[in-house]
């Protein structure tokens, strides 16, 4: 066996004993000897997670649907974002009424998905955002059943408890990328501010959902930052998106992640966080194409969103679906969210 294999094993086995058999997440150190593993050992390191999800979280998969209430016109500079103003990408402000809410939510349920995520490219909801989202929630419940989620920005005390007493469940609020790397792809406001908001929710007793985008020009030492930043959040959920380069924002022109290192990445983030959903977001299609989502389904991800995207298509919720059914993996139920 070569040095560098000898180093593989090594890091797989330790991550076998701590991670597999006692559910301890990997330290910063031995993320990073994941994300840096040669393409040999990339097999063993997605089985590994793999064993590791089935353990710790089961063999069903969390399936979601997301609709944006305003879309685009944002005031703040994600560089990835085309829902911000501050670029000239083609996305402009749109609001969405409650009856097309209602349908959105009704459509997500029909697919068997057990949760709905209502999201608005803000830096943080003001009264009218609230207003629409109270009526919207109300209606939703009214109609339709699934568990509703909020994607709103950085919240106030006042508004995290609004939120739980409408009987939001899960807030979605993406600290984007490492700490570390955060000031070069936005500039303003700050990680700390959305670490902020989390940590308000997390104590509202509402479920955290906390993830970013990989390919942002973050290194991998980067990449095992956030991975263990995440994991000292203990999320309920990690939604992990590989950038796609949307036309007209600054990082528009970079290429997509290597799939190899996206599946590194899916493993190393997975042995970080044995307990947490690890939801495939956006860019996965261009990324990782049909095979290598099906690697990563089989390499520690354990919940999908069906349709499209807040501004880019997804694939059709079948294929999703027809994948898990082929690769026997049941969709959670809705009573065993509640
Ligand atoms: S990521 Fe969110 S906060 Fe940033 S520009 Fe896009 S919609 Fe606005």
């Amino acid at each position: 066996m070569s040095e560098t294999s000898l180093r593989a094993a090594s890091v797989l086995d330790r991550a076998r004993l701590s991670v597999l058999q006692s559910g301890v997440g990997l330290d910063f150190d031995s993320v990073l000897e994941v994300l840096r593993l040669p393409d040999a050992s990339l097999p063993a390191a997605l089985q590994l997670a793999h064993e590791v999800r089935m353990r710790w979280c089961g063999p069903e998969v969390e399936v979601e649907g997301i609709v944006s209430l305003k879309t685009g016109g944002c005031p703040e500079d994600c560089h990835f974002c085309s829902q911000s103003g501050v670029f000239a990408s083609p996305v402009r402000a749109v609001w969405l009424d409650i009856p097309s809410l209602v349908e959105a939510a009704r459509q997500t349920a029909a697919t068997g998905a057990t949760e709905f995520c209502i999201v608005a490219a803000v830096r943080g909801p003001d009264e009218r955002l609230m207003a629409q989202l109270r009526d919207g929630v109300a209606a939703i419940r009214e109609a339709v059943d699934i568990n509703i989620a909020a994607s709103l920005g950085i919240l106030t005390q006042a508004q995290v408890d609004e939120l739980v007493s409408l009987g939001v469940h899960r807030y979605n609020h993406n600290l984007e990328t490492a700490r570390s790397y955060f000031p070069s792809v936005v500039t303003t406001h700050t990680w700390e501010e959305r670490w902020d908001t989390l940590r308000m929710v997390r104590e509202s007793g509402m479920e955290v959902c906390c993830g970013g985008i990989l390919g942002l020009g973050e290194s991998v030492e980067q990449r095992a930052e956030f991975a263990v930043q995440l994991a000292s959040l203990a999320p309920h959920e990690v939604p992990l998106n590989f950038l796609n380069p949307r036309p007209g924002t600054p990082l528009g022109d970079r290429a997509v992640l290597d799939p190899k290192d996206a599946l590194r990445a899916i493993a190393a983030f997975r042995l970080a966080l044995p307990r947490t959903i690890l939801r495939y977001a956006g860019g996965r299609e261009i990324t990782l194409g049909d095979l290598g989502t099906r690697d990563g389904l089989l390499g520690g991800i354990n919940a999908v969103i069906v349709g499209n995207y807040l501004t880019t298509l997804g694939r059709p919720a079948t294929e999703d679906l027809d994948l898990l059914a082929e690769l026997k993996m049941p969709v959670k139920a809705l009573s065993a969210t509640l």
